[in-house]
């Protein structure tokens, strides 16, 4: 049996309930308090259900307190309407399907999708500010109050040309990343059930400094509790309903990112908190629970802002292009980390009148011509300037045959001297985090490899697996928390 040592990555078995003396009960266990454990602790409380979160740091926020705020809500949203963006749930479940990797009927998919729009307006009556203006800069959080940025390629090929584009992912009225902003608003709304009871909601009491450890079953295998300390003490609490697991994922575990997705564990900056440490996966699977998706991973390789840079030219270690330069940054870092060894550079003309991008980040090789350029950094002979010689014939018609980059990005890059900036993952910043996590259906409910329901288990949020199964598109985090929470916490308060 494993016990959960840092450098264990097996299933944490559970407890039988008869070697439990519980400590206290209630109808349902939310462990953990960023987005999704708060949606869901919010949730089961206003359906009528007692509940006991536990946090295991002395306040909630989590990993999604530090996050941009990106939301992914779309179909025609209040915000997007008063915005005057065109948008409809199958615009919506079209871009996605094809971002995601996902059959258009995919169920969480079309259920995400057809309930977009109302869970926008949750997050609203809830206390989200969101002002309705675009900023037109995609990807990043908008340094205004903006409330809404195109966020995974939706305006580039080749997803522009497979459904019509709009900007959906929500953002908090914050100058900057809203995550924090984000959390604020949902602590309050927990505080608010916890305090302020309305006729027909249940009890929520919030523990902090309070940690989950292992699950309790009973002799069906059913969860029915489990077993941790608050503040330093033992506690046993018994769930009537069941357990939501909502805390986090396994970014920090680095035996478990080693084993499942290792080229996260090459990353610069990795996207979590200590306490991404794989405990919810560990105890899932000690009840049944099946992992999916632990291959995959969201990297960003943040070449912009300024937009101008994307006039550049990314090449491979081979000194081959690979993407149009224009697409989402999370699928420029995903296709250099995954496909070209995280070996990559941005080649420029005239580095000296190139903008220095948000990081701080010039041209670290300058030289007069292609071939001392390609000498410098290493590639083949030959093959930077065979690619140069190629983008720059058709750029001069303005067009990009190979890859299609925007036109209004396309202009030959034949003024010397020419520059390169350092895009491989020892030097540049790839941000990442792993999207792998326990299987469940649309309401959150933890799956075995048949598919059936561990009875009174529940994952959601980075504890679940995400829907992004080959890309990924910034908001689908904090979306599909917050939603499938939400969906949990309704779906124990239905039976
Ligand atoms: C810099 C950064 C920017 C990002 N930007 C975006 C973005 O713009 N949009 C987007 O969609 N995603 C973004 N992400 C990803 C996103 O923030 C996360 O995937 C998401 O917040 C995960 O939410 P969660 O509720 O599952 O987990 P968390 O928010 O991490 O909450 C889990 C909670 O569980 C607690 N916990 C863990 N173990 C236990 C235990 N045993 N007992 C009790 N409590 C426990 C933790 O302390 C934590 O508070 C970003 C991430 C980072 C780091």
């Amino acid at each position: 049996m494993s016990s959960g040592g840092e450098h264990d990555t097996g299933p944490i078995q559970p407890i039988s309930a008869d070697e439990v003396d519980w400590t206290d009960e209630t109808d349902v266990i939310v462990v953990g308090l960023g987005c999704a454990g708060a949606c869901a602790a919010i949730s089961a409380a206003e359906s009528g259900l007692d509940v006991i979160a536990l946090e295991r740091m002395a306040a909630g926020g989590g990993t999604s307190a530090m996050s941009g705020g990106l939301i992914y809500l779309g179909g025609g949203t209040a915000t997007q309407v008063a915005a005057g963006v065109t948008d409809d749930v199958e615009s919506m479940q079209t871009f996605l399907a094809a971002v995601l990797g996902l059959p258009i009927d995919d169920p969480r998919l079309a259920a995400y999708c057809a309930g977009s729009v109302e869970h926008h307006d949750w997050l609203v009556d809830h206390g989200l500010e969101i002002v309705p203006e675009v900023w037109p800069e995609p990807g990043l959080e908008p340094p205004g109050e903006q409330g809404l940025v195109y966020s995974g390629g939706e305006d580039t090929l080749p997803f522009a040309a497979i459904a019509a584009p709009a900007p959906r992912a929500h953002i908090a009225k914050v100058p900057g990343a809203g995550g924090a902003r984000l959390m604020e608003v949902l602590l309050a709304a927990v505080r608010r059930v916890a305090d302020e009871p309305r006729p027909g909601e249940g009890t929520l009491r919030v523990r902090t400094s309070a940690r989950a450890d292992r699950l309790v079953v009973d002799g069906e295998g059913r969860v029915v509790g489990l077993v941790g300390r608050v503040d330093g003490e033992p506690v046993a609490i018994a769930a009537r309903r069941g357990v939501v697991l909502a805390a986090g994922g396994f970014a920090f575990h680095d035996a478990l990112v080693d084993q499942h997705v290792p080229q996260v564990n090459r990353v610069s900056f990795k996207l979590g908190t200590d306490a991404d440490d794989g405990w919810a996966l560990r105890v899932g699977t000690g009840v049944g629970g099946a992992l999916v998706n632990m291959a995959q991973a969201e990297v960003a390789l943040p070449i912009t802002p300024p937009r101008r840079l994307v006039q550049g030219v990314v090449v491979d270690g081979q000194g081959r292009r690979f993407i149009n330069e224009d697409a989402y940054y999370g699928h420029v870092g995903h296709r250099a980390l995954f496909e070209h060894d995280g070996h990559a550079f941005l080649i420029v003309d005239e580095p000296r009148h190139v903008p220095v991008n948000f990081a701080g980040f010039r041209a670290a090789w300058v030289c007069e011509t292609y071939e001392e350029l390609e000498a410098e950094l290493g590639l083949p002979t030959g093959s930077l300037t065979t690619t140069m010689t190629a983008y720059n014939a058709a750029a001069a018609d303005g067009h990009d045959p190979e890859f299609h980059k925007a036109p209004e990005f396309v202009v030959p890059l034949t003024e010397g001297p020419f520059g390169a900036y350092d895009l491989r993952v020892e030097h540049a910043i790839y941000a990442a985090f792993p999207l792998g996590g326990l299987a469940i259906d649309v309401d959150g409910r933890v799956l075995d490899d048949a598919g059936s329901a561990v009875p009174g288990l529940f994952a959601v949020g980075r504890s679940a697996s995400s829907m992004a199964r080959e890309w990924y598109c910034s908001g689908i985090s904090l979306g599909e928390g917050t939603f499938t929470g939400r969906r949990a916490g309704a779906a124990l308060a239905a039976g």
